[in-house]
């Protein structure tokens, strides 16, 4: 590793950064990772590539398209420090379709004479479309669809060469501590029956009520949050918001006035059922089963909880275990609730 490798990876250490795409996997890690992996490669196999991820498909997220808004030169920055730091042969900017429609001609004149090119995500890609080893296969013209893992892209990514992804917020947050200016804050995205929806910038530790009533939109009446994403998260009651935010960084407030139990799940189960790729059996029949139990009459909870753990248990990809994430959750903290009130 060269001197100046060192010496950005030390930097990304010191600050502590993780992955702010949604599993907070430390950054340092993985790009030691792959430069392992670029090192253990027989001579003139040498080929690395780094992505960065802009698909941001979850309703309730949009922390990504705002910061390369407000930020696009940082961003790009960040990812031609990764594309320097392997020594890349290439940088692809994975772009959700709305925001290449949005940002193409801020974007443009930052990526003039670098190695950096936009991939578009195709407007079919779906929420899944967003998933890392899914836009290996876009990017190769492959079915969009989660790889089996392992080998994990650190090591065998773009066309079997080792691969750096990073998520938008990551890559901004590169370039801040490369220049000595992280100052320990993420993005926050608050949506939902709240008044001021948006994204906030703010420390990286306060927990979520005082999130809410910074931002004053601690909800007067009651409700529960689903805190990570807003399909894919953890609900909460309005007692359990002493904790920080995981996840993507999203807090979707639902009053429970105007969402019951039933309009609740049936949101999520609609999402899931729409997004579920459909290469693994427990995602594509398992959401499938799980809408069929939840409209009947009588819901058959046995069948449906066997359902979500076995979703968990044996999906391919974060997007049928997360199935269970929000479902069980919701079940166990918030339900209890809607029947207290009822
Ligand atoms: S869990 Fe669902 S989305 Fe993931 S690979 Fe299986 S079918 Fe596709």
């Amino acid at each position: 590793m060269t001197g100046l490798a060192m010496d950005i990876l030390s930097k990304i250490k010191k600050a502590n950064l993780v992955g702010r795409g949604g599993a907070g996997f430390p950054t340092a890690k993985k790009w030691s990772s792959v430069a392992k992996a670029l090192e253990d490669k027989e001579a003139g196999e040498g080929k690395s590539y780094v992505v960065c991820n802009a698909s941001e498909g979850e309703p309730g997220v949009m922390k990504d398209g705002y910061i390369l808004e407000h930020y696009a030169d940082r961003v790009i920055d960040g990812i031609k420090i990764a594309i320097d730091f392997l020594l890349a042969e290439k940088g692809y900017l994975f772009l959700n379709h709305s925001y290449y429609k949005k940002l193409n001609k801020t974007l443009t004149p930052f990526l003039k004479d670098s190695k950096i090119e936009i991939f578009i995500k195709p407007i079919n890609a779906g929420y899944i479309g967003g998933e890392e080893s899914a836009i290996l296969n876009a990017i190769e013209g492959r079915r969009i669809e989660p790889r089996l893992k392992p080998p994990f892209p650190t090591a065998k990514g773009l066309w079997g060469y080792p691969t750096l992804i990073n998520n938008v917020e990551t890559f901004y947050n590169v370039s801040l501590a490369a220049s000595g200016d992280y100052k320990n804050k993420r993005f926050y995205t608050i949506t939902g029956d709240c008044p001021f929806e948006g994204v906030y910038e703010l420390p990286d530790n306060l927990i979520i009520e005082k999130l809410l009533n910074q931002t004053k939109n601690y909800p007067k009446f009651p409700f529960f949050a689903v805190v990570g994403g807003s399909a894919s998260g953890e609900a909460l009651n309005s007692s359990q918001l002493k904790r920080q935010v995981s996840g993507a960084g999203s807090i979707a407030i639902y009053s429970l006035a105007k969402n019951n139990f039933k309009k609740a799940i049936k949101s999520w189960l609609d999402f899931f059922v729409n997004e579920s790729c459909g290469q693994c059996t427990p995602c594509r029949e398992g959401v499938y089963r799980l809408q069929e139990i939840f409209m009947k009459e009588k819901i058959d909870w046995p069948m449906f909880n066997s359902l979500l753990d076995n979703l968990s248990d044996t999906s391919i990809c974060a997007l049928g275990s997360s199935v269970a994430t929000t479902m069980k959750s919701f079940i166990k903290n918030v339900h209890p609730r809607i029947n207290e009130k009822n």
